[in-house]
């Protein structure tokens, strides 16, 4: 059996990683982005006790009008994907239930698969959430479980400032980077083929699905379509649309010069900012969920605000020194759901998408669900989570399958 997959982000490197597994003959295409992808910059959270983000009407409105930290609207995107918007916020308070269930199951692929392969990602166990007002704090962990910090074991895990916060001792925190490249090396061992080129369109025809590049093409029987934020545009020569939108997010790295900066790494719940330390040299703090397009330019006001906010509130912030600012293009479905399966009217294509801010933590079972799919299998997940998740919610067009 051959399969081509199309975009090798963290979702496409582990559906090739469980196919590979099971002897499939793997090919990825993708552009390896010269700026880097989502799948490697961001902040490196996995976590089993988080939710879809909060994008009410009233909070998009807000964040169209002004500086909204850490959700940015421009309303050039509002008018053009008004659909999109709209269904978001009509979606609001629905799927926490969903999120939480796939990405506790992802989290003990990951420590399945970490144990497995013993891949190098700068592990650490446990993840505060933290706030400025300790009854947040109180009233997270009656929802999420947890151990409530004070102010002054916030100061002892090298925070200062904060009222309160949860540390979760089951979620962790890797360096995407060393994730991304060591999955890399893990999938191409295995045996995958990996065309860098750009995906221009597919076709279905009597050989299989052939995907067109921008130097030829490639034919496989079955496809994933795991192209991140950019699968709206894939998805159009087969006439689906995934409602995938793009939501910016920032990296700054630092260099340090000690382990120890921070004792855990924690999410400033106040302002969407996360603080990780990764070994004795790097820190990374990120921030801002932006619904501005694929826009590259990064405004410094941005990377001012991210910069205060750490200097606030890590105690030993002078250590650190920034020197590069990367950025994350979030794959966001309609609902904030993920987007798993056969794409309808389609025999053999299929996408896994819209993981959104948790992409990093629901890949594994990203991957788990399509290629037990493609291979016949049932998934390991219930059937009602399999129709929340379906392609099948955002329509398609009736194309005669092969
Ligand atoms: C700032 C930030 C912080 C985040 N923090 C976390 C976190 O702490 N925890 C968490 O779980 N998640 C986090 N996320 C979310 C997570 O990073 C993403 O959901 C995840 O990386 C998406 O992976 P992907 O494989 O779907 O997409 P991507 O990583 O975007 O990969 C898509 C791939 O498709 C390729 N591609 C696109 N178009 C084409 C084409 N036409 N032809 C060929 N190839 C193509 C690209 O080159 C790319 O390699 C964060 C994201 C950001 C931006």
């Amino acid at each position: 059996m051959r399969v081509g997959i199309v975009g090798g982000g963290i979702v496409g490197l582990f559906t090739s990683y469980y196919l590979l597994r099971r002897g499939v003959n793997v090919t990825i295409i993708d552009t390896d982005p010269a700026g880097g992808r989502a799948s490697e910059n961001n902040a490196g959270f996995i976590v089993s006790t988080a939710s879809k983000p909060r994008l009410s009407l009233s909070l998009l409105a807000r964040a169209v009008l002004g500086f909204q930290a850490p959700v940015r609207v421009s309303l050039a995107r509002l008018v053009r994907n008004a659909r999109w918007f709209l269904k978001v916020s009509r979606s609001y308070g629905y799927g926490d239930d969903i999120i939480a269930k796939i990405a506790r199951r992802s989290l003990d692929l990951y420590i399945e698969f970490l144990s497995s392969e013993g891949i190098d990602v700068d592990l650490v166990r446990g993840v505060i959430s933290a706030f400025k007002k300790w009854e947040d704090a109180v009233m997270l962990a009656k929802s999420i479980g947890g151990r409530v910090l004070d102010e002054r074991d916030l100061r002892d895990h090298g925070y200062i400032g904060l009222g309160g916060g949860v540390y979760v001792e089951e979620d962790l925190s890797i360096n995407p980077l060393k994730l991304y490249w060591g999955l890399r090396k893990r999938v191409e061992d295995l045996g995958a083929r990996v065309v860098i080129d750009e995906v221009r369109r597919i076709r279905v025809d009597e050989k299989g699905v052939v995907v067109i590049v921008g130097k030829g093409s490639t034919e496989h029987d079955y496809i994933v379509i795991s192209a991140g934020s950019r699968c709206g545009e894939i998805c159009r020569s087969i006439g689906y649309n995934p409602m995938v939108e793009p939501a910016r997010g920032i990296v700054i790295l630092h260099r340090t010069k000690r382990a120890g900066l921070i004792s855990s790494p924690a999410l400033l719940e106040d302002y969407g900012v996360a603080v990780a330390q990764h070994g004795s040299e790097l820190l990374r703090v990120t921030g801002f969920f932006e619904l501005i397009g694929h826009r590259v330019k990064i405004d410094r006001r941005l990377t001012g605000w991210l910069i205060g906010i750490a200097r606030k509130h890590v105690k030993n912030y002078g250590e650190a020194e920034p020197y590069t600012v990367r950025m994350g293009f979030r794959p966001c479905s309609a609902d904030l759901l993920p987007v798993i399966g056969r794409i309808p009217s389609y025999k053999n294509i299929y996408i896994a998408t819209g993981l959104c801010r948790l992409g990093i933590t629901m890949a594994p079972i990203a991957g788990k669900i399509v290629s037990s799919m493609i291979l016949g299998e049932s998934p390991p997940m219930d059937q009602e989570i399999l129709s929340a998740i379906s392609p099948a919610r955002f329509g398609g067009r009736k194309v005669q399958a092969l």
